[in-house]
Parts: structure tokens; sequence; C-alpha cells
């Protein structure tokens, strides 16, 4: 018999080693980056949703999806593409209600069928209801396994239709119940907003991995990713949903349910601010634009070097870089601009030459950059390659010297809670050494800010989960553990 047809055993968080984080070695690679949000007790909630999910782009810029309820109807309205892309002002119209579920979703290669585009939709024994999930479950086959032999038929490879069976199936006397069920099967991350006719509900894992805020606009609120969503909608910051958290909304009525079985810790993700997030937001009770400026002063204390400017690898580092400055005192200049309007594109990168696709998205200013001693501070080291073509085309632009700094540690491992990453050995961090790095980015000096140096930087909000830095998973990864996750990974969301 096929492993995936056994009766499974449950891993969850209450296993007593689950107190230590775990080290795995693996090359596998869940991709679930998205961006989430939910409306309850407000007119033309998709108009809002629309909005919302266009400042949470970043988030996920493979689908878009908005499901709308007017007291009776569910309607739905998904594709592939961007938010600006999905949606036009006939879509908006037909999905009329009071109450909205949306969800912007990112993945690289496969799995963009039109059916693991969220929220995920189901009409079961208490009406209809609408799921939209950011975060990765660890132990979503082994559900899905144990729901399949149980005779449960499903439309996608979501780990969102997951919950969808879990909720359907449980026997509890109450769609509240019924939901906290379900959630306390999970394994993993998950910040969830879900529809049940009008009632919202919005409920974060046990360790907080993914940002999750409740936001108060006229007689009803808001649930959004990140707070830059409620800015665009001129929505109030309420609060953070907490970890564990499961809450009831309607319209202005917020009731906190039976809370999930607490975690021995929190974990939310330092990549959130490392990368992820938008600077502009405050997620875990702190601003994302700080965090990153605190990185960059720490990096410079940590590898300082002399030099005439710095520069940042636009947008994403520009916070850091601005903090490297600060502490060095060295000057900030604008040596990179960043292409916005770069979109999918007809011309394939093999057909031009090795550093087409930084060139696509980022062009030197000359007159910032010749003759100067720089200093490029970017955010974070994947693979390595924009840089390997950055370091070359400020070179050619006359960079006298080039420094690359690092806002985080080095890359050696991959997500399991929702952040796309490549597989291990595609980490630059994970194949070599640093000075090797150095080399191979052509580089006259390399530094990365040290683990310590970057949790140290945002303390008030942690401890929080460096599992792709460090290799400490915080939860078990079932999957893996039980035998069932692919060398690709699990199937994304
Ligand atoms: P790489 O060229 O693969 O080393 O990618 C590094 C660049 O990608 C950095 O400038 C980061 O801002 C950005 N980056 C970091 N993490 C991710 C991610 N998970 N998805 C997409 N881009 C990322």
């Amino acid at each position: 018999m096929d492993a995936r047809h056994q009766t499974l055993p449950m891993v969850t968080e209450t296993t007593p080693e689950a107190d230590a984080p775990r080290t795995y070695e693996l090359d596998d690679r869940p991709r679930d980056e998205c961006g989430v949000f939910g409306i309850s007790g407000i007119d033309d909630s998709a108009e809002l949703a629309f909005l919302a999910l266009y400042a949470l782009q970043h988030r996920g810029q493979e689908a878009a999806g908005i499901v709308a309820f007017d007291g009776t109807t569910l309607r739905t309205h998904k594709g592939n593409g961007l938010v600006s892309e999905v949606f036009d002002a006939t879509a908006l119209s037909k999905l009329v209600g009071r109450t909205a579920v949306g969800h912007v979703r990112y993945s690289t290669a496969g799995g963009s069928e039109l059916a693991n585009v969220q929220p995920i939709t189901a009409r079961f024994a208490h009406g209809d209801l609408a799921l939209a999930h950011n975060g990765n479950l660890t132990n979503q086959l082994a559900l899905r396994t144990r729901l399949v032999n149980e005779g449960a038929i499903f439309r996608s490879s979501s780990d969102s239709e997951t919950l969808v069976h879990l909720i359907a199936k449980s026997r509890a006397d109450s769609v509240d119940g019924q939901i906290l069920d379900a959630l306390g099967h999970l394994v993993g991350a998950f910040s969830m907003v879900i529809s049940v006719g009008e009632t919202l509900y919005a409920a974060r894992d046990p360790r907080g991995f993914r940002p999750l805020i409740l936001g108060g606009l006229g007689d009803g609120h808001v649930v959004v990713s990140e707070t830059c969503a409620l800015d665009i909608l001129g929505a109030d910051f309420v609060r953070d949903i907490e970890p564990g958290e499961v809450l009831r909304i309607r319209g202005n009525e917020v009731i906190a349910l039976t809370p999930l079985e607490p975690a021995p810790q929190h974990s939310p993700c330092v990549f959130e601010l490392v990368y992820f997030a938008r600077p502009d937001s405050r997620i875990f009770g702190v601003s994302v634009d700080r965090a990153r400026r605190a990185f960059g002063r720490q990096l410079a204390r940590e590898h300082p070097v002399e030099a005439d400017s710095i520069i940042s690898v636009p947008d994403s580092a520009n916070s850091a870089a601005l903090g490297y400055s600060e502490e060095s005192g060295i000057p900030f200049e604008l040596g990179l601009l960043r292409n916005h309007y770069v979109g999918r594109t007809f011309i394939k990168p093999h057909q031009k030459d090795r550093d087409f696709g930084a060139r696509m998205k980022y062009n030197p200013v000359r007159e910032v950059l010749a003759g100067q001693r720089v200093v490029v501070v970017d955010d974070s080291l994947v693979r390595g390659t924009t840089s390997r073509s950055l370091v070359r085309m400020l070179r050619e632009a006359g960079a006298a010297e080039v420094h690359l700094r690092i806002g985080s540690p080095p890359v050696r491992h991959p997500c399991f809670y929702g952040i796309d990453m490549p597989t291990k050995g595609e980490l630059i961090g994970s194949q070599m050494e640093i000075p090797q790095i150095a080399e191979t980015l052509g580089v006259d000096s390399l530094g990365y800010l040290s683990l310590e140096g970057m949790v140290g930087a945002v303390e008030k909000a942690g401890p929080y989960c460096t599992a792709c830095f460090s290799g400490a998973y915080p939860t078990p990864l079932a999957d893996v553990e039980l035998g069932l996750a692919s060398a690709d990974g699990p199937p994304k969301c």
C-alpha cells in the first residue's frame, strides 16, 4: 500500500518535543505567499476589497479573487493576474453585498489552475462559506490523506480546501464550534479569513507566523494582512489579531471565541520584516520601515567600510540602506533606479544576455556612481542572481569599488510557513561560504547582518521564526516527518 493511503498518525504542536525548534535536511519548497482581506457590515464591500487587495498586491501577483455575500447569494470573481487585470468595474458591480472576502496569491510555477485561486467557496450545512488563507500548513498532506480515505472529494490541490472539509465534517453543534474544531487540526502557518453567510471569522495560528490585523470602518470591520490596506480604505487600526485568536465579526460586533491551544511561544516571521511586508505597514506591533532601518544601522555597526556613498537595491532595501547611511554617516544616494512597470514580458530572457533580467528591472545612475566607492545595501540574498548582475552593472557604470551589505543573514533553508523560497540547492547561502559568495558576485567586500544582530534589532516583537536563516523550524514539519512531502514540497495554496 502506498504510504499516502495508510491511516496516518497526527503530528501536532502538543507532542512533547514540540517546544524545541527542529532542524531538517530538506530540499522541499512549498510556496504560499498571499495577502488576505475580509469585511463585514459595509456597503460596496467588493469595491473596498478591490482597493485593499490593490494595496496588498506585493504579497501575491499571480492571482486574485473576491467573494461577496448579500444575505442571499454568494458571488465570486477570481482569476490569474494582477488585481487590476483580474477586476474591472463590471466585475466589481456584480459583487454586491455587505460582506466580502478577498485574496491575492503568489506562485512562480505550476499550481496556477483556477481551482486553486482563492477565496475558496463551498456550501455546507450552515450556508455559504468563503475562505482565504495566508500561510502554509505543514500537516496538510496528512490531513488530506485522512479526509480522502474517509471519502472526501477535493477539487483543488490547495491546502485551504482541507480546512473547508474539516469544517463541514465537524460534529460540533454550531458554526463557531465547527470552525474552532477544524482549526484545531492545523499545524503550521495560517492567517485566515472565513465568511459564513454574513458572519466573518478571522483566525491566526498559535505561533502567529503571518500577520493579521483588525480595522474599523464606519459601522463595520475589516481584516487585513497589513496595515497599508487599512490606509487605502481610510479605516482605523483597531489591533493585531493575536496568535491563536479566533474572532467572530458581524458588522460592528467583534467577539473573541475560545482561543486555539497556545503554542509554547510565538514565532512571527522575521522575513516579513526583512523583505516581504511593505515598509509603510505596521505588523507584529512594529513599523516595517523602522525595523529595516534598525537592521541597516546594525549592519553598519557589524560591517563598516570606508566609502563615498550608500545606495540601495530599490525598493525593498531602501529603509535598510537609509539605516546604514544614518549609522555610518556616509551619504545615501540614488544610484539605482527601478522600473515599476516591469510585468510579464514576451521577451524570453534566455534569448538575451545574462544580465537582461536585472536590466529590465534596474538601471544605474552613472553620474552618481562614476569613480565612487559605493556600498550597495540589499535586504536579502537568495539565489544571488540579481546581485551578480547588479554588481556588473555598477562596475560598468564606473563604480570604483562595490561593497555589498545584506540586511539579513544568509538564507540557507527553505520556508515551510508561506514564503516563496527556492530549493535549498538553489540558495547561494547554503551552497557557499561567505568569502566564496563574495568572489562569485565579484564584490570588493561582502557583509551579512548576523542572526543575533537581526533579532536583537527588533527584539520587541520577538521571539521570531528564523527558520530560513537558522534551519530551526518552530513547528513539526508533519508531512515531511511522515514521508508525505514530495521533493518539490506540498502543493501550494
Ligand atoms: P536573488 O537574486 O535570488 O539573490 O534575490 C535577491 C533579491 O530578491 C533581493 O533583492 C530581495 O529583495 C528579493 N527577494 C528576497 N526574497 C524574495 C522572495 N521570497 N521572492 C521574491 N524576491 C525575493
